[in-house]
């Protein structure tokens, strides 16, 4: 186990043998369930170590280099069990309730994690479907607690940071204003969070979920915001299912800011990347955007909108929004 530093492009790639020791897809059995090894009875959601952590706070110290430079894999991963329920195919068919459940987990490794003064970044993030690769069916999310800040949030920070030395705002707070005014891309909304496809989407139906006050944090959320937060998102997953009447394999990422210093110019957020494009058409990341990042993005971004949220009115119903 250990980090490996890409001098070319910035990024630390977490090296890990445990990794392929992963059961793939075992049959008949499943370690999320109740009553299994580490899971036991009485809960609604809880969070287990990953087995096959890729950081552990346990990795071996490691030397440095030159050009090809490792470092210690520090840190920590982690699962979030959302459910109890097996079969639960998605975080919208849980109750609100439920999913503000979640979230409070989501908070309490927040909180845990910025008590460890050698972690850095904490991603927590979702990957649904098999199309994404996912090894267990059983409703979980993620957490990687990470010892560096990871290339792509790091680009954000340093773009918000320009905007918010020439301008004086918060560039998410602008994008959000903007959004609101526009109207044309804006999904789902409430007295808390407004979900939307961006401007500047690269997926074809990608979601963005912001929480309209200026946080860094979801630590910093009270438990009404968090009611906002886990009824956007539901209203947000329920619309991406609904629109082509089938589940809708995603990954999403909560985007907060790095667990050490002071990051006034970062506003935490939620981006969802769903990986159709049409019922049985999936958008690759292939040449131009594996290569380069840039995406192609082949309809309209409005239309595409239009079409997210008459889905969203037709769940609105079985979601009771
Ligand atoms: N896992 C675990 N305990 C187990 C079986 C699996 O902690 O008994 C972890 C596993 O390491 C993996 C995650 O649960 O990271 C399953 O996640 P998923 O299939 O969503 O994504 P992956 O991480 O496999 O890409
Ligand atoms: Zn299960
Ligand atoms: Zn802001």
């Amino acid at each position: 186990r250990e980090l490996r530093y890409n001098p070319l492009t910035g990024q630390w790639i977490m090296v890990s043998s445990e990794r392929a020791k992963r059961r793939w897809r075992p049959q008949g059995y499943c370690p999320f369930c109740p009553g299994a090894e580490e899971t036991g009875y009485g809960w609604d959601a809880l969070v287990l170590p990953n087995r096959f952590a890729v950081l552990s706070r346990e990795a071996e110290p490691v030397m440095g280099g030159d050009i090809l430079r490792r470092a210690q894999a520090y840190g920590d991963c982690g699962v979030i069990v959302e459910t109890p329920e097996h079969n639960v195919k998605d975080l919208d068919e849980l109750s609100l309730d439920h999913v503000v459940k979640v979230l409070k987990l989501w908070q309490q490794v927040t909180a845990k994690e910025m008590s460890d003064r050698r972690i850095v970044y904490l991603a927590i993030f979702r990957n649904k479907g098999e199309e994404v690769g996912v090894s267990l069916t059983h409703p979980h999310g993620q957490y990687y607690a990470m010892p560096f800040f990871p290339l792509r949030p790091r680009l954000m920070a340093d773009n918000a940071r320009k905007y918010y030395r020439r301008f004086g705002r918060c560039a998410f707070c602008d994008i959000v204003r903007k959004e609101l005014e526009d109207k044309e891309r804006v999904v789902y909304s409430n007295g808390g969070f407004v979900a939307f496809l961006p401007y500047y989407a690269s997926w074809p139906f990608e979601l963005h979920i912001y929480p309209l006050r200026h946080v860094q944090y979801i630590t910093e959320l009270s438990d009404e915001e968090l009611k906002y937060m886990a009824d956007a998102l539901r209203a947000s997953l329920g619309a991406l299912n609904a629109l082509f009447s089938r589940q809708m394999p995603y990954t999403f990422n909560l985007f907060q800011a790095p667990l050490k210093g002071r990051w006034p110019f970062l506003h935490m957020h939620l981006e969802i990347y769903p990986l159709l494009r049409d019922r049985d058409k999936l958008k690759y990341a292939a040449g131009i955007e594996m290569s380069t990042w840039d995406f192609t993005y082949d309809s309209v971004p409005e239309e595409n909108a239009g079409l997210l949220r008459s889905a969203c009115e037709s769940v609105k119903p079985r979601l009771g929004l």
